[in-house]
């Protein structure tokens, strides 16, 4: 248990200085040098982004990619950008944040029993990471489910949730992610996943809604830590529809 600090941080580590996608290396970099007007003076950040929150965290949370003005700006997951503003104001209501603000790496913002990943590290031209890098991006996610083994993981959004789905299929676990559509208010299960030679029922749920009163409500309701605790592991998705 008291590893897994070292064991992430030694991770993280090697995840800044990944280089193993081309085409998201030189858009990172031309992307932190040419910058936002908005932003001109900051120094970006320009690298792969590592997971951030937690190292005993039971919720494992998974978005997509570094937003390239944001993640990419600040050099922290969901941070400097809307969307980060709008997962940490959840995540601080349901207690999982000390703080709502998540504006820079220095700012204060603890996570408690949260761990932010996302299934690829790089700030991705048009926010669409082509296969081959996701794939190339899986080892580092399937390193921290191994670390973490979190209870409960929230995909945000489809390719987070395939991408999820992939490493249970690769373990084994699932015959197939076409038994497990990300489909908008549906609820699809249980999923069985093999943890230590035992079978465990897990649920895979998926939402769709462009209030984020929904969305508040969901963490809060992982929040509680009976929820957590009642099903191991468990998958939901929650991906916020644009106005
Ligand atoms: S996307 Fe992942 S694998 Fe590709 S360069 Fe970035 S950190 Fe490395």
């Amino acid at each position: 248990m008291t590893e897994k600090p070292a064991l992430l941080r030694a991770l993280n580590n090697e995840i800044v200085g990944c280089e193993k996608c081309p085409r998201l290396v030189s858009y990172r970099e031309k992307v932190a040098l040419e910058k936002r007007r908005a932003f001109r003076d900051w120094t970006y950040w320009g690298k792969p982004v590592p997971g951030f929150g937690d190292a005993q965290a039971q919720l494992l949370i998974l978005g997509l990619a570094p937003a390239a003005h944001g993640a990419n700006r600040t050099g922290r997951m969901f941070t400097g950008d809307r969307s980060g503003d709008f997962l940490y104001a959840a995540l601080h209501k349901a207690g999982f944040a000390n703080q709502a603000a998540s504006l820079h790496r220095e700012d204060g913002l603890r996570l408690k029993n949260a761990y932010i990943a996302a299934t690829c590290r790089c700030a991705p031209p048009e926010n669409k990471p082509l296969p081959e890098e996701i794939s190339n991006c899986r080892g580092y996610l399937e390193r921290e489910l191994e670390i973490l083994k979190p209870k409960a993981v929230l995909a945000l959004g489809k390719i987070a949730w395939d991408g999820y789905l992939e490493i249970l299929k690769m373990r084994g676990t699932i015959a197939s992610r076409a038994l497990y559509k990300f489909a908008h208010g549906a609820e699809a299960g249980p999923i069985m996943e093999r943890a230590d030679s035992k079978r465990r029922p897990c649920r895979a749920v998926s939402e769709e809604t462009s209030k984020s009163l929904y969305f508040q409500s969901l963490v809060k309701r992982i929040g509680r830590q009976s929820w957590l605790q009642k099903c191991s592991p468990v998958l939901l998705s929650f991906r916020r529809r644009r106005p």
